[in-house]
This record gives C-alpha cells, sequence and structure tokens, in this order.
C-alpha cells in the first residue's frame, strides 16, 4: 500500500471540490482521478496540476483507471446521478445502486485493500451496497453519513451564538436526509450544554428543533438556488480522508456499521459518531439516547431497510 494515495471515483462537483481542498490542505501525497467521463477527467488533471506552485506541499494528479486502486490507502467514491430540484434522496437510489456495484466490483478487482470512503446518494444505502459488494470488513467501508449535516448545525449554531464553531460540539444522526436527528442532551459548547445556555440565556428551547429543520432544509434550499451542493461536502470529505490517512483518531458522524443491536440495530449503515483511524471506523462511541431520540434512529433505520429489502435484495 503507498502511503497517502487517494483514488477518487467521479470527478464531478462533489469529488472535484474534495480534490481542490486535499490540494489546498496538503496530507495526500498521490491523487488519481477516476469517471466515465474521461475527457473531462483529463481536462480536471490538467487544471488541478496548475494549481501546484501555490501548494502546501506536492502532489502527484493524474487521471487513470481501476487497477490504480490496489496500492491506494483510500478509495473515495463519488460518482452517480446527483439529486434534482424536488427530488428525494431516496428517489436516487435505485440508479445509483447499480452504479456502486459495478465501481465495487471493479476496486476488488484490482486487489484493493484499504478505506471506502462513499458520498453517493442517498449515502447510507449506497455505503450499505458498497460493503456488501465489496465483501471487505465492515470497520474498512463508511459514508460521509451526516458529517456534512453536523458541519451545517455547528456552522448555524455557531452564527446564532456568536462563538466560533470549532466549539460547538454538536452531532447530527441518523439517515443523511430528513429523518435525521440531533441528541440535544450530548451538544456542548466549550464544556456547557448547550440546553443549559439556552435556559441561562432565556432562549426558547424550541430554537433548537428550529435550528435542526434549518439545517434539514438547507441541502434543498442550497439545489433550488445553485442546483448541487458540493464545497461544503468537499470538504467533509477531505477531512474524513485525512482521518484516515493520518490515522487521527476522528470523532465523525460518518455512515457506520451497526450490527448484533448496536443503537438497537442489526446490519444497517447509518450516520453515528465514531472514531476514524487509517483502518476505518476504529470503534463507535456510543450515546445514550431518550426515548424520542431511540425512536427517532428507528424511523431512520427503517427507512433505509425499506430501501435495502427493494433495491439491494430485490
Ligand atoms: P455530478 O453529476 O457533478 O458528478 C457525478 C460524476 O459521476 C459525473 O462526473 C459522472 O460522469 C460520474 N459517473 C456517473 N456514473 C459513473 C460510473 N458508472 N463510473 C464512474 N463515474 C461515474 O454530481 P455531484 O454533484 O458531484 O454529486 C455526486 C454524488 O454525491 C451524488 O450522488 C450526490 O447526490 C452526492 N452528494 C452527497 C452529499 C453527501 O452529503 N453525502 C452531498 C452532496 C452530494
Amino acid at each position: 500500500m503507498k502511503k497517502g494515495k487517494v483514488v477518487l471515483i467521479g470527478t464531478g462537483f462533489v469529488g472535484m471540490s474534495m480534490a481542490y481542498t486535499m490540494l489546498n490542505r496538503g496530507g495526500v501525497n498521490e491523487l488519481v482521478l477516476i469517471d466515465i467521463d474521461e475527457n473531462k477527467t483529463k481536462g480536471e488533471e490538467m487544471d488541478l496540476n496548475h494549481g501546484m506552485p501555490f501548494a502546501p506541499q506536492k502532489m502527484t494528479i493524474k487521471a487513470g483507471d481501476y487497477d490504480e486502486c490496489k496500492d491506494a490507502q483510500v478509495v473515495v467514491i463519488t460518482a452517480g446521478v446527483a439529486q434534482k430540484p424536488g427530488q428525494s434522496r431516496l428517489e436516487l437510489a435505485k440508479t445509483n445502486a447499480g452504479i456502486m456495484k459495478d465501481i465495487t466490483k471493479r476496486i476488488m478487482t484490482s486487489g484493493f485493500n484499504g478505506v471506502i470512503i462513499v458520498a453517493s446518494n442517498p449515502v447510507d444505502l449506497m455505503t450499505y451496497v458498497v460493503a456488501r459488494t465489496s465483501g471487505l470488513p465492515k470497520n474498512q467501508v463508511l459514508g460521509s453519513g451526516t458529517v456534512l449535516d453536523s458541519a451545517r448545525l455547528r456552522f448555524i449554531l455557531s452564527d446564532y451564538l456568536k462563538i466560533s464553531s470549532k466549539n460547538i460540539h454538536a452531532y447530527i444522526m441518523g439517515e443523511h436526509g430528513d429523518s435525521s436527528f440531533v441528541p440535544w442532551n450530548h451538544a456542548y459548547v466549550g464544556c456547557k450544554k448547550i440546553t443549559d445556555i439556552f435556559r441561562d440565556s432565556n432562549r426558547p428551547l424550541s430554537k433548537l428543533d428550529e435550528i435542526h429543520q434549518k439545517v434539514v432544509n438547507s441541502a434543498y434550499e442550497i439545489i433550488e438556488k445553485k442546483k448541487a451542493t458540493y464545497y461544503g461536502i468537499g470538504m467533509s470529505l477531505s477531512k474524513i480522508v485525512k482521518s484516515v490517512l493520518d490515522n487521527d483518531n476522528s470523532i465523525l458522524t460518518v455512515s457506520a456499521y451497526l450490527k448484533d443491536g448496536e443503537y438497537g440495530q442489526d446490519d444497517i449503515y447509518i450516520g453515528v459518531p465514531a472514531v476514524i483511524n487509517k483502518n476505518g471506523v476504529r470503534e463507535l462511541l456510543f450515546l445514550e439516547l431518550t426515548d424520542e431520540e431511540q425512536e427517532k434512529l428507528n424511523s431512520s433505520c427503517r427507512i433505509i431497510k425499506d430501501m435495502i429489502g427493494d433495491i439491494v435484495l430485490g
């Protein structure tokens, strides 16, 4: 395995936003770009390479093919069909599941044995499809889950409370989509509970749900205004990849595999806080949920399970 080698499959808006973030941040030694649109991918290779003189470190960037996966540490999948205005993430499922199966078979034929990170939507289901098709240990396959949703939450809370988003420790769990939820009892500003901050400052707790709703709506709002969302997810993906490459044990709400009754679930990928290292998901960070939160997680999982039945096994 080559240290710091990443293969990106899908050089659209999301994939290239991640690639551009990586070039600016450093920490990746080699980035291979793959897409069915080979011409575009060659153009992306050239364009990114022309930024190299201003990058913090040298990074080999090239358009390539699936055999490049064999010695990669990480493969990121952002290929697929993007969400159309008014279309739910769930409606995308069928088409993208077929694309995931095809791509995963090609990755595995190369002899790949690193970590796969999936961003294609609906991400929890697509991660399940990739994990199942790959046959890799489940910790080596993860999805971007609610990492972006949690980042949006932190930004909106930061803006509302006028506190740096770096000091907002709040997580969105569940499906990357409409049925996500925030376990507010576990949300902190610095080292103080956010619910205590709201009480002490006479802010209504109902504002918290309003803020969560704003996060849920934001994907639809951005798509309506500019057709697609990509910078936020590009930076989220770059962070997840960096945590694997740096083996930094970051806590991120990736789409991780739950089994044997973990959070009351079995055989499903869903957004939960997890510790990320060189092996992918090192372990889950279990949070005690209220009955209401557990019910929300259950209903998130039911949505995914129904789709697994219809699309993956059907
Ligand atoms: P895009 O249309 O710009 O890019 C998709 C790319 O995939 C295209 O370049 C296309 O040629 C390529 N592609 C399609 N089929 C392929 C195949 N079989 N093999 C290789 N490449 C293939 O779309 P985008 O805006 O970059 O979005 C990509 C995916 O990311 C979508 O599924 C979208 O819904 C998802 N997304 C996820 C999140 C998240 O938080 N997880 C956020 C935004 C978008």
